[in-house]
Formats: structure tokens, sequence, C-alpha cells
């Protein structure tokens, strides 16, 4: 393979409830670095079915170019269809690096392009920079089970590829004076080539717990001791108004539904507060809540890792403490 060929950062722009999702403006933040960084055009890869004027909206978040793919046969997604067109723009234009959101659709495509095209995949990447002489993607992620973070090379494949998950890079202020190029592009593909059919589209009818859109975020553990006591962390969230987080012990416990983890296999969260209570602090947890603006914990044991990612901590027992801090929000003016 002639490295040389390759040139230029992608982003895959997923399509969600008919706009661009957010994790993809995210990626074009940090892709624009990268591009500017090694010199080569940021390019957003859009596929669906009337997507057009979506195409238009990436450029004032970074984006030089989009290729565009917009027929009939992109109307829901599809693994099949989906993969054909990113592999044959790669084929193509030869991109250095493409990037991903961490969410199902952008998960199950670059899989699926990688396997294909047999280079590297970098999943639930948390830091990203870019080699500018060699042109490596440094795709770090924690690693052995959190116990260290790895940087991940992919030093004789291209295109590079990572996935990242929603909220963990940030979307450039948007530029509406900067515009780019469409690049519109066609592929022979027919309904009778393609598997799987989309039959219907149910919707989950379970009301979906926005954690990652959460402004103040209660979040209990282990420490909690039983499901009656993790009530406590349901009834100071409903004090305050804030939404319920959990360690995955305490969802292992069966105490909450896994929908409300926090952490690497839960939600990444970037709350204004974020309360831990009665949570270790292991890092697997860490990194799905470090970037919260103020972290306050409450921990019995002095010792517990969570307080070094804390802004302030409260030793003590979270049955004492969490009542006294209820009854001070009572007293507080609205
Ligand atoms: P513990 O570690 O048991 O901590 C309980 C804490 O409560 C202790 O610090 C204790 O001092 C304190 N405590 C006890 N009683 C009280 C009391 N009355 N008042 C106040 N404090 C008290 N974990 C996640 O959270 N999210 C993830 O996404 C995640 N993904 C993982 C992925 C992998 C591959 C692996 C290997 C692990 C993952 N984990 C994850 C698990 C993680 O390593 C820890 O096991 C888990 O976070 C611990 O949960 P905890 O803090 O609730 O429990």
């Amino acid at each position: 393979m002639n490295l040389e060929e390759y040139s230029g950062i992608w982003v895959f722009l997923e399509v969600k409830d008919g706009q661009i999702a957010p994790v993809s403006l995210e990626l074009l933040g940090a892709g624009r670095q990268m591009a500017d960084k090694r010199g080569v055009p940021l390019a957003g890869l859009l596929i669906g079915e009337g997507v057009a004027s979506l195409a238009e909206m990436v450029f004032p978040y970074g984006a030089d170019e989009v290729y565009l793919y917009d027929e009939e046969i992109f109307r829901d997604y599809r693994t099949e269809s989906y993969m054909r067109a990113v592999l044959e723009c790669v084929e193509k234009h030869k991109p250095e690096i493409i990037l991903y959101g961490a969410t199902s659709t952008g998960k199950d495509l670059a899989s699926a392009v990688a396997t294909d095209l047999q280079t590297g995949l970098t999943a639930d990447t948390t830091m990203l920079d870019v080699n500018a002489e060699t042109g490596l993607l440094e795709a770090s992620r924690p690693a052995f089970g959190g116990n260290i973070m790895a940087t991940i090379l992919c030093k004789k494949h291209r295109p590079q590829m990572a996935t990242v998950r929603p909220k963990v890079m940030k979307a450039l202020p948007p530029d509406p004076n900067r515009t780019g190029q469409i690049i519109r592009e066609t592929i022979e593909l027919r309904e009778e080539d393609i598997r799987t059919k989309v039959l219907e589209i149910v919707r989950e009818t379970k009301e979906k717990v926005r954690l990652d859109e959460a402004d103040v975020i209660v979040a209990g553990g282990k420490g909690l001791g039983s499901r009656e006591g993790f009530e406590l962390i349901h009834r100071f969230a409903e004090k305050i108004g804030a939404t319920v987080g959990a360690s995955r012990d305490a969802v292992e416990a069966g105490w909450i539904d896994h929908q409300h983890q926090v952490g690497q296999t839960g939600v990444t969260v970037t709350p204004k507060v974020y309360f831990a209570i009665g949570i270790s602090g292991a890092i697997q947890h860490i990194v799905g809540m470090q970037n919260a603006g103020l972290i306050i914990a409450i921990n019995k044991d002095p010792e517990a890792p969570i307080f070094q990612s804390s802004h302030y901590g409260i030793v003590g027992d979270a049955f004492e403490i969490v009542p006294i801090l209820m009854e001070a929000f009572q007293k507080m003016p609205d």
C-alpha cells in the first residue's frame, strides 16, 4: 500500500431526525485542528436521501468540502448500502483519516468499513491528535480495563479510522462566513443488491434518560448498599431538579437501569454539576464524567480515588450527608 497516495481528513456526517448529529459537528472541530496541522482539507461525508440542504450547514463548523450521496437507496441507514458508498468514496479520493461518532450507526459503519478495507479502527477514542510530519493519527483511549491510556497508531494501512463518543470533542463556534465545496457523488447500487430491508421503524416508547444533556447529575454507586438505599439518590435528584446517574456496580446490582450508567461502558456526561455519591472513582467511571464543570464527591473513605477527580469532597456517610444537603437546598430561595 502506498501511504503517500492518501491525503485529507474526513468526518462521517451522521443524520439524525433530519439534522446533522451534534457528534459530527464535534468531530469537525477536532478534524479542523488536525487538518490545519497537516495542511490538508477537512471533508464531510454525507449520505442519505434529501440531505443536500444539510451539506451547506457544516461549512461554518470547519469543513472545506462535503462529499454528498443523496439518493433514495440511502433513505434509511443500512450497513450494506452506506458501507458501499464509503468504500467507493475512499477508493476514489483516498483520505488519510476518517472519524465517526461512536453512535450505534457510526460504530456499525466504521467496523464494517474497517473490516473490508483491512485497516485499523480505534473505538471510543477520548483524545485525538495527528503527527504533522508522518501523518500518523494518535488515537488515545483507556485500555486494559481502564488501567492505562493507550495511544493507538495504524502505521501500515490507510485510511486510519476512529470512533469518538458524543460530547468528548468540542464543536467550533460556527463561522457564518466560512463556505466550502459540495462534491456530488453517485453510486451504482440497486435495491435488489441489498439484502437488508427496513420494514418499519419503531421508536422506543420507554422514556429516554438524557444524561448527556443534563445540567445537573446526582450519581450513586455501590456505597448506597441496596436498591432501597439508592432511593436516596432519586430523592435528592428530584429535590434539586437533577438527572440520576449511576456507577456500573450500582447498575449491575440491579438498582437502576443501564441507561443511567456513566463511564466507559455507559454515557459520557458534561453537566455543570456532578454529585458522585458512594462511588469509589474507578478510572472507567472517571472517563465518563471528568469534564463536568463542578464535581462534588461524597464518600465515607477519605482515601477514595474519587476525591482526586473532585473539586469538592465531603468525607462521610451518604445517609447522613445527603439529608443535610437536601435540607439546606430546601431553605434556599428559588
Ligand atoms: P465501589 O468501587 O464498590 O465503591 C463504593 C464506594 O462507596 C467506596 O468508595 C466506599 O468507600 C463508598 N461507600 C460505602 N458506603 C458508603 C456510605 N454509606 N456513604 C458514602 N460512601 C460510601 N464503572 C462505571 O461506573 N462505569 C463504567 O462505564 C464502567 N465500565 C467498565 C468497563 C470495564 C471494561 C471494566 C473492567 C470496568 C468498568 N467499570 C465501570 C467498573 C469500575 O471498574 C468499578 O468497578 C465501578 O465503577 C465501581 O463502582 P462503585 O464506585 O459504585 O463501587
